[in-house]
């Protein structure tokens, strides 16, 4: 399993730095969450402003 970002993003980039492993990243302005890389530890939900990402 992993996070994801829903609909809400606002593609502001806050979660990014609040991954310790680097699975948020941005591609053509969608922030995107690695599956592989995401071991749910839930440290990216509370930074986003608009409760964008959620457990899968
Ligand atoms: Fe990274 Fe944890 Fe968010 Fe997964 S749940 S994207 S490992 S901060």
């Amino acid at each position: 399993m992993a996070h994801k970002i829903g609909d809400a993003c606002v593609s502001c980039g806050a979660c990014v730095s609040d991954c310790p492993l680097e699975a948020i990243s941005e591609n053509d302005g969608q922030y995107v969450i690695d599956a592989d890389k995401c071991t749910d530890c839930g440290a990216c939900v509370a930074s986003c402003p608009t409760d964008a990402i959620s457990a899968a």
